[in-house]
């Protein structure tokens, strides 16, 4: 399975999207009112806390990655996953 490594913080991700779900703040964008620049953000790109990881839903799996979904939800997610009944 795809994994991956945030440098930042060193936890592991079970995909990119659960990866990008757990960074957050400004980029430090350019902010314009209509065409005129007015300022930049001031730049705030940060890891978020363990706590702040399952507020957003990302759980910790037992081999320590976190994820963006419980595996028992996967199959509502991803239908292929989805156990055939009867
Ligand atoms: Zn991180």
């Amino acid at each position: 399975m795809a994994k991956c490594l945030c440098r930042a913080c060193e936890e592991t991700f079970t995909s990119v999207g659960a990866f990008d779900r757990h960074r957050t703040g400004s980029y430090g964008n350019a902010i314009y009112k209509g065409q005129k620049f007015i300022y930049y953000e001031k730049p705030s790109r940060r890891c978020l806390t363990c706590e702040e990881m399952k507020e957003k839903g990302l759980l910790q799996r037992e081999n320590g990655a976190w994820g963006g979904e419980k595996w028992e939800d996967a199959g509502a997610i991803f239908p292929r996953f989805a156990k055939v009944s009867g």
